[in-house]
């Protein structure tokens, strides 16, 4: 089982941000900004290339939400998704790294 499944299920610890039946929203271990929340479905999809679009609409709403609890939609945040070995992604459990929380520099 993937780690991220592991954390869904309660077999290792997170520092949850919001969670519903479907999602969760929790701190990544290493942030990388002051606000570096990770957001995932509780279902296991690999990544962003394979999910349904209609859970990815769901969790699209989820996220707006993450960002409204956490008082990031004044002055903005950035949503990442690694996908794949191209990509840098680690954990094969789709997630959106949602970072925020001070001016972030241009990556693109
Ligand atoms: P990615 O490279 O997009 O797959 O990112 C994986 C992210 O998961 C990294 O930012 C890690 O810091 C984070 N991470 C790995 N294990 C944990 C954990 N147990 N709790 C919280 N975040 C984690």
């Amino acid at each position: 089982m993937c780690i991220f499944c592991k954390i869904v299920k309660g077999e290792i610890p997170n520092k949850t941000i919001l969670e519903d039946e479907n999602f969760l929203a929790f701190e990544d271990i290493n942030p990388q900004a002051k606000i570096h929340i990770l957001i995932i479905p509780k279902t296991h999809v690999d990544n962003f290339d394979l999910i349904a679009p209609k859970l990815m609409g769901e969790m699209t709403a989820f996220i707006q939400k993450v960002a409204s609890k956490v008082g990031v939609k004044n002055d903005g945040y950035r949503l990442v998704t690694n996908i794949g070995k191209n990509g840098a992604q680690e954990v094969n459990h789709i997630h959106f790294h949602l970072l925020g929380g001070e001016q972030l520099g241009s990556i693109l």
